[in-house]
């Protein structure tokens, strides 16, 4: 066995009900004395309760999907006029998103409230776009100095959001177990997530206000975004990246819909893998394991239910060519993109792509 790991430097602080004394105290330990509060649409409300003890100098609200740069622009004068000393990001991966953005060109520290399960909290990766490309590195600057989980803060996430949303940390969690930098440790935080995704998900379909399914979803999400910031972004991150930037495609949604048919295109060429990930969905094989959960959860089933069009397909099978990791468990050519793509444009059988020898042109 040989590998390096590298264990990214930030502080975890889990608890529900607690994020607002959790907030005052992390904040103290920063030095912080004006902080820009960054939240939108439901978030809002939520950042206005838990930070009526913290030293407001802004509130901010202008946040978008996938950071476009003027919007990340017009965010980091603000912080900047005001002269803050520490960023406060409340809500899902589009609004730690513009914190991590502030965060890259001035230095200021982070603190993560995050209310979805989209684990962009736990990674030193930032995205911008600018028109239809997506562009994304890796900083150390934008690693949230902390991280607040509270579950109750997500209580309030629609079920069928929750459900898209818990399946992209799943995808997280599954494409770590191939990704370039794929490890055993890495490995083992991926098939923690997973098991703690299968128990959670369903608690929270049935169970939406209630804390222990929401937990272990947020739980979950801490491992799979560790996991993924330690493996890198292995075929179905890249897939999703070029349909997520190209197509403007939601983020979480697109994720839930393509995991099963990379899962059952990757997963017969690397049996460690296949036997992790069904081991832990408690399944005889994992693409089994997934469909089950997924029928379960209601889940996210086509592309073409998310304004992606079959004629997009060769396109996107183009773009994803030349990103798809040399290290992939299986050869992938433009033909085998595009029959994988169809497939999960129309929310066919993952089964058929068992098959597919990933060839054809
Ligand atoms: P999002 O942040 O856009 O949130 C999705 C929707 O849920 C929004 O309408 C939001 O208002 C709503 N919402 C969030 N929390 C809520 C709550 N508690 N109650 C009610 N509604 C709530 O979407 P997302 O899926 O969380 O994040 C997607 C973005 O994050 C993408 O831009 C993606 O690229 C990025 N991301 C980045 C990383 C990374 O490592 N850099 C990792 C994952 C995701």
């Amino acid at each position: 066995m040989r590998f390096v790991h590298e264990s990214l430097p930030q502080r975890v602080c889990f608890g529900s009900g607690e994020a607002a004394g959790t907030l005052v105290r992390e904040l103290d330990r920063l030095g912080a004395s004006k902080v820009m509060v960054i939240a939108a649409g439901p978030g809002s409300d939520l950042a206005e309760r838990i930070t009526a003890d913290v030293p407001v100098a802004l509130r901010y609200h202008d946040v978008v999907m996938h950071v476009p740069v003027d919007v990340a622009e017009r965010a980091r004068e603000a912080a900047t006029r005001c002269g803050v000393d520490a960023l406060v990001s409340v809500g899902g991966g589009s609004t730690t998103g513009l914190a991590k953005a502030i965060a890259l060109t001035s230095g200021l520290p982070v603190v993560a409230v995050p209310t979805t399960y989209a684990g962009s909290e736990a990674t030193n990766v930032w995205g911008l776009t600018e028109g239809a490309r997506k562009t994304t590195g890796v900083d150390a600057r934008v690693l949230p100095r902390v991280i607040v989980y509270d579950a109750a803060l997500t209580a309030s996430l629609p079920v069928p959001m929750s459900v898209a949303s818990g399946l992209n940390a799943l995808a997280h969690c599954v494409d770590s177990m191939w990704a370039p930098n794929a490890h055993p440790i890495n490995r083992a935080f991926a098939g923690e997530g997973i098991r703690a995704l299968r128990a959670g998900l369903p608690e929270i379909v049935a169970d939406p206000a209630g804390l222990e399914g929401r937990e272990r979803a947020l739980y979950a999400a801490y491992l799979s975004a560790a996991a993924f910031a330690s493996a890198g972004s292995g075929l179905h991150h890249k897939i999703c990246h070029v349909l997520g930037g190209a197509y403007n495609l939601p983020h979480a949604q697109t994720h839930a819909v393509v995991l099963p048919y990379v899962l059952a295109f990757n997963g017969p060429a690397m049996p460690e893998a296949e036997w992790r990930i069904a081991d832990a969905l408690g399944a005889g094989r994992a693409i089994d394991g997934l469909e089950d959960l997924r029928r379960e959860l209601q889940a996210p089933r086509a592309l073409r239910d998310y304004g992606f069009a079959e004629s997009d397909i060769p396109g996107a099978a183009e773009a994803i060519v030349p990103v798809v990791p040399p290290s992939n468990p299986r050869p992938v050519t433009a033909g085998g993109l595009r029959r994988l793509l169809h497939a999960a444009w129309e929310g066919a059988d993952p089964a058929t792509m068992a098959g597919d020898e990933g060839n054809g042109g």
